[in-house]
């Protein structure tokens, strides 16, 4: 998630090397390492192991459109969404990516319009994913370009917009704002899992598209997927990839599949008792999450110079409950609007990312609450700490 943000460099080498209770904590990248309990408490169920002859063809056995899409993998996806109810998978093509980033530059190709003779404009809401305006932009391609804030968008004609819901960096879920003829709308839903946000509808989009960066955690796999109304959609999508990278990884293709399956296990073995769903995948995203949250926003109250978003909650179809939003970033204001939120942070050895980077001001930075236990100790700890600091 990185591309143009190279955290590490805001590092110097002795505060790299350093592992102590003053080290430098990076909480810019939004990396799912927090997972990492539940899944080493899986052991053996969740350990894929591939034989040399398996899998060495670029192509996959299924009937699916998609010709490199794994069998296993095709399978599970639908699964989980059964069970988690989050998306409606009849009547769509799923696509496989190497992460979800590969599939937003696919679909970008997808919708655009090779004969126009201007480059269709790509927008999303402010604050957006700080990804976007450079994955439209870094290969200068004819087809489509950044055309910003979608909240300002005034141009006619040809249009696609990127609704992120939830949304990264604020949480909220979002629907399309510019509404006008001309116009194709990408869903990216990264973060619509329950332990993020309360599932209130099976997601009914022209493409929707998903990770298992964060919805199982396994960033480093390079798995996302699209589900995909129309053919010639996901027939342009599969070429774009096809030219790409001739394909996605079967290995990982495989790997994912396990790790989607151990989830919807976990899911349905639960019956209707909350006690016993805590120890579902999501049943555990979902605690640690709310813990999280809710330390979070003690700190921030004893800081005092802070605010964070204020969720409403509302009915989780899959927890059985009215659950609160607890987004994967924390997105921090600074009371005082001169105040650049990120540099204050840096000077308390917290890297977070600037308001700056998703279309807001510097007041507003995002940080991740996806990291490890001890680094969201040291986060809590300094966040309390610096108002008597400054
Ligand atoms: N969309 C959003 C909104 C994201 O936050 C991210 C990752 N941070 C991605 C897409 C890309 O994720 P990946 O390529 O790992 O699937």
């Amino acid at each position: 998630e990185t591309c143009n943000h190279v955290p590490l460099a805001l590092v110097s080498p002795s505060e790299r090397r350093d592992y102590g209770e003053d080290r430098v904590i990076n909480l810019d990248v939004g990396d799912p390492i927090m997972y990492e309990t539940f899944w080493k408490k899986m052991g053996k169920k969740a350990t894929v192991v591939i034989p040399g002859w398996r899998s060495m063809s670029y192509y996959s056995k299924g009937q699916s459109l998609c010709w490199f899409l794994e069998p296993d993998l095709c399978e599970q996806i639908l699964r989980l969404h059964r069970v988690v109810g989050n998306a409606i998978t009849e009547g769509r093509y799923i696509v496989v990516g190497t992460g979800s980033s590969q599939l937003i530059l696919a679909s970008l190709y997808a919708l655009s319009s090779p004969d126009s003779p201007e480059p269709t404009n790509v927008v999303s809401a402010a604050p957006y994913y700080s990804s976007y305006p450079s994955m439209c932009d870094y290969l200068k391609t004819s087809l489509f370009k950044w055309g910003g804030n979608a909240s300002k968008y005034e141009s006619d004609g040809a249009y696609i917009e990127i609704v992120t819901s939830p949304c990264n960096p604020d949480g909220f879920l979002r629907e399309p704002v510019v509404n006008r003829s001309g116009g194709k709308v990408l869903h990216d839903l990264a973060y619509y899992w329950p332990h993020y946000t309360p599932i209130t509808a099976p997601a009914d989009n022209d493409i929707s598209l998903f990770t298992a960066s964060k919805c199982t955690g396994h960033a480093g796999s390079r798995i996302g997927w699209a589900l995909v109304k129309d053919a010639e959609v996901a027939m342009k999508m599969v070429k774009f990839i096809e030219l790409n990278t001739i394909g996605v990884s079967k290995d990982s293709q495989l790997r994912t599949a396990m790790m989607l399956n151990v989830v919807s296990d976990t899911c349905e073995q639960i019956g209707s008792s909350l006690v016993i769903r805590s120890e579902s995948f999501y049943g555990f995203g979902h605690r640690l999450m709310t813990e999280r949250w809710c330390r979070l926003r003690q700190a921030v109250k004893n800081a005092g110079m802070f605010t964070l978003p204020d969720f409403p909650s509302a009915y989780c179809t899959f927890l059985n409950q009215r659950t609160q939003t607890r987004p994967a970033f924390a997105w921090l204001k600074c009371e005082n609007k001169d105040e650049d939120c990120a540099a204050l942070l840096r000077r308390h050895k917290i890297i977070g990312r600037s308001g700056v980077s998703f279309g807001c001001s510097a007041q507003f930075a995002r940080v991740s609450m996806m990291d490890r236990d001890d680094n969201f100790e040291l986060f809590i700890q300094r966040i309390s700490k610096i108002a008597s600091e400054i």
